[in-house]
């Protein structure tokens, strides 16, 4: 009996033994499901990472498997999108600024950096301190009360910047994404635009106004007439000769602007192209009873130039001194050394450049006086400075009225390695 009683513990002891260590087993199996659970948004999933000893759990092991997987798939979507949200983000010429409910900048793409932080990014300043500007602050108040997507064109005199903001609603951080373009450029291109068609009407209707009047008198009867016909007639051809003057300018400037013009550089001394620009132009100095010098040391450097392109520009400049020089007059071009370039100077002792007007001349069309102009389309100026930027040089006047002018160009040396 006692032994019965003895072996009937001993199986309880077992059982009870046994029992405890499938709780155990149990508790830690389900710890680990729990902690792989919580883990799965941040971690890699294996099935031999949760406990076998126990086939019931296999099904649960295999669900949470096949959760980590899509996970991991969700994670890796997810990422793979945030870096391309980034990427362009960053490539952007596009200002963009994540700003939240209270107005405190969140995100900042460089672009925004750009436009509106002198040092560092703007993220974490308030939106008043980093656009600085009361119509791009209106524009996020407004899409703040509103709820509504808000855009405004603002011309910001102290930078010169014309910005467009657009301010669209972040329904999920009660904020709003604020979008700023720079259409500075563009506007200008516009305005450019815009007057050169004004401009180029403008000098179109003075000739054919002239031309229809002229052959309109012909018409009236001064065709018959042997001493006025062949006036009206010259004037006409001298009607004809600027129009086709102008149009030449025209395509020439367009071709040069829209960078059809391909210099053919060679390495140039400067006495040459000066002795070849005075000699095409000598005989029209003559004429105007000028005097045309050349002064240029012997030993200076080489550039590198498109001889016919710089002639050109150099003929534009004489052709000018002759023009508005006196008779009795003189017209110099000199060459001397300037650091790493060489410095073109044509100096005429003529009426001199108003200085109010000295700043625009080299702009299309400019003309001091439209009076004194002779004949002059206000275009040669303005392809000579292109062809000396082309030649990456830069050209300038200098004057005094009734004194003469002074026109200026540099343009670099050839490099010494090439030279030899
Ligand atoms: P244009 O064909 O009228 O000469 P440019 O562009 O060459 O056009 O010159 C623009 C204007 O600059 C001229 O109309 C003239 O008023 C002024 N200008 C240019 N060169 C001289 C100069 N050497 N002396 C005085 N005025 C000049």
């Amino acid at each position: 009996m006692n032994n019965l009683l003895i072996g009937a513990l001993i199986l309880l002891l077992i059982a009870l033994g046994w029992s405890l260590w499938r709780y155990f087993a149990l508790r830690r199996a389900v710890d680990t499901f729990t902690r792989t659970i919580q883990q799965l948004d941040t971690q890699a999933f294996s099935p031999e990472d949760t406990p076998t000893d126990f086939p019931e759990l296999e099904p649960l092991s295999n669900a949470i498997h096949s959760l980590a997987v899509t996970q991991a798939e969700r994670r890796n979507s997810e990422s793979a999108e945030r870096d391309r949200l980034e990427a362009t983000l960053n490539q952007m010429t596009d200002g963009v600024l994540i700003v939240d409910a209270l107005g405190r900048i969140q995100m900042a793409n460089p672009a925004a950096n750009e436009l509106f932080s002198e040092n560092g990014s703007l993220v974490g300043k308030t939106i008043s301190v980093a656009l600085r500007h009361h119509q791009l602050i209106e524009t996020w108040r407004k899409c703040q009360q509103t709820h509504e997507m808000q855009s405004e064109s603002v011309d910001l005199s102290a930078t010169r910047k014309f910005l467009q903001i657009i301010a669209i609603p972040d329904e999920h951080a009660s904020g709003a994404i604020l979008l700023i373009q720079d259409l500075t450029r563009i506007r200008r291109l516009e305005t450019v635009r815009r007057d050169f068609i004004s401009n180029v009407s403008h000098e179109l209707r003075t000739p054919l106004a002239s031309l229809k009047a002229l052959t309109e008198t012909l018409q009236e009867g001064a065709l018959d007439d042997p001493a006025a016909a062949p006036r009206f007639l010259g004037r006409i051809l001298i009607e004809v000769d600027a129009l086709t003057q102008m149009a030449a300018e025209l395509l020439e400037l367009s071709r040069i602007e829209s960078g059809q013009v391909l210099l053919a550089r060679k390495p140039l001394r400067p006495i040459q192209l000066l002795n070849s620009a005075a000699d095409r132009m000598k005989m029209q100095a003559d004429r105007a009873g000028l005097d045309v010098r050349v002064e240029c040391p012997e030993q200076l450097p080489p550039i590198n130039a498109d001889l016919p392109r710089l002639e050109q520009v150099l003929v534009n400049l004489i052709h000018n001194a002759v023009k508005f020089t006196p008779p009795g007059g003189e017209v110099t071009l000199s060459a001397q050394a300037d650091g790493a370039n060489v410095r073109f100077t044509v100096r005429d002792t003529g009426c001199g450049i108003p200085s109010d007007d000295l700043p625009r001349i080299f702009e299309r069309f400019y003309r001091v006086d439209r009076s004194r102009a002779g004949g002059g389309t206000g275009l040669g100026l303005s392809i000579a400075r292109h062809l000396v930027e082309a030649h990456a040089g830069k050209i300038w006047a200098e004057s005094r009225e009734g004194e003469g002018s002074a026109f200026y160009l540099t343009i670099p040396c050839m490099p010494i390695a090439e030279t030899k």
